[in-house]
C-alpha cells in the first residue's frame, strides 16, 4: 500500500549513459535519491566508456529524448530540472524548446564539456548553443573553472570573478565554479557561487587525492534535489557541496583509473555497514 503521508518531490535528470556507474544518469539517480528526492530521467545518449576514458558518444534520436521529458513532465509535479551531457546540438534544441514550455521549474546545468579522462564531449557549436540558447533558461550552472574559461570564452584571462560576471551576462541566474581542477590551490578546493548584486559565497574543502569520475554529476544532482526539496540556493549549495566532499572521500574503486564517489555513504552508515 502506499503511504499518503510520504511527500517525495520529483527531479528530472536529463543526461547520457555511463556503463560503469560512475558519471552520468546513474550518478544523478544515486544523488537524487540520495538528498530525498525521487529520480525521473530522460536520456540523451549512450556513451561507451569506462574508468579511464570515454571512447564513444552515441546520441539518442531527439524526439526520443523530448518524448521521454515529455512522459515526466506530464505525468509530475517536477520541482527540479538536472541537465548533463547533452551530446549533439540536436538535444539542446529539443531541451530548450521543452524548458520553456515549462519556465517554472528550476533549472541547474552541469556544462559537461570533456570527460575526466580528457576525450571531449562537446563542439564549439555545441558550446555556442549553450552559451546562447540555454544559458539563459538556467537558474544555477556549475562550471568547474576550465569549463568555466571555455563557456565564457574569456580564456586569456584567469579571472574567475571575470569569467563568472560574463556567464551572468549571457543570462543564467547563478553561477557556482567549481575548484577541483584549479591547479593553483594544491591542499583545498575553494569554490565559489556567484549571483548578481550578491556577495560571493565562498566554500573551501581539503583537496582530496586521486580522481574521481562522477563528481560534478554528484554536485549538480544534489544541488537540484535540495533545491527541489526548496531549500534556498545558499543552504543548497552549502549541503550539495559538504555531501559530496563526502562521497568522494568514502569513494571506491571499481576499475584501473578513476574512483567513484560513494553516494550512499549514508544509507550504509545508517545500517552500520
Ligand atoms: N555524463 C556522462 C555520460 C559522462 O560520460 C561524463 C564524463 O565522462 C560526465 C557526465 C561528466 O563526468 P564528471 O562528473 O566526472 O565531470
Amino acid at each position: 500500500m502506499h503511504n499518503e503521508n510520504e511527500h517525495r518531490p520529483v527531479v528530472l535528470a536529463i543526461g547520457g549513459h555511463d556503463p560503469g556507474g560512475g558519471a552520468g544518469i546513474q550518478a544523478d539517480i544515486e544523488a537524487i535519491g540520495a538528498n530525498g528526492c525521487h529520480p525521473t530521467t530522460a536520456l540523451t545518449c549512450l556513451t561507451v566508456q569506462d574508468s579511464c576514458n570515454v571512447s564513444q558518444l552515441i546520441p539518442l534520436a531527439v524526439e526520443h529524448l523530448t518524448a521521454q521529458c515529455e512522459a515526466v513532465l506530464e505525468d509530475c509535479t517536477v520541482t527540479a530540472i538536472k541537465i548533463g551531457l547533452l551530446g549533439s546540438c540536436q538535444a539542446i534544441d529539443g531541451v530548450t524548446r521543452l524548458l520553456k514550455t515549462s519556465p517554472q521549474i528550476p533549472v541547474i546545468l552541469d556544462p559537461v564539456l570533456a570527460a575526466g579522462g580528457g576525450s571531449e564531449l562537446s563542439s564549439e557549436q555545441l558550446l555556442d548553443k549553450i552559451r546562447e540558447e540555454l544559458l539563459p533558461l538556467c537558474m544555477l550552472i556549475t562550471p568547474n573553472t576550465v569549463e568555466a574559461a571555455r563557456l565564457s570564452r574569456d580564456s586569456s584571462s584567469a579571472s574567475l570573478d571575470r569569467h563568472a560576471q560574463i556567464l551572468l551576462q549571457l543570462g543564467c541566474r547563478s553561477v557556482l565554479i567549481t575548484g577541483t581542477h584549479d591547479e593553483n590551490e594544491p591542499n583545498r578546493v575553494i569554490n565559489r557561487l556567484y549571483r548578481a548584486d550578491k556577495q560571493t559565497l565562498i566554500r573551501q574543502h581539503p583537496r582530496l587525492p586521486g580522481e574521481y569520475h562522477g563528481s560534478g554529476c554528484t554536485l549538480a544532482a544534489a544541488l537540484a534535489a535540495r533545491i527541489g526539496r526548496g531549500e534556498s540556493l545558499e543552504n543548497a549549495t552549502r549541503n550539495a557541496l559538504d555531501y559530496s566532499w563526502n562521497c568522494l572521500q568514502q569513494g571506491y574503486r571499481t576499475g584501473r583509473c578513476q574512483s567513484i564517489p560513494n553516494r550512499w555513504f549514508e544509507a550504509l552508515s545508517n545500517n552500520n555497514r
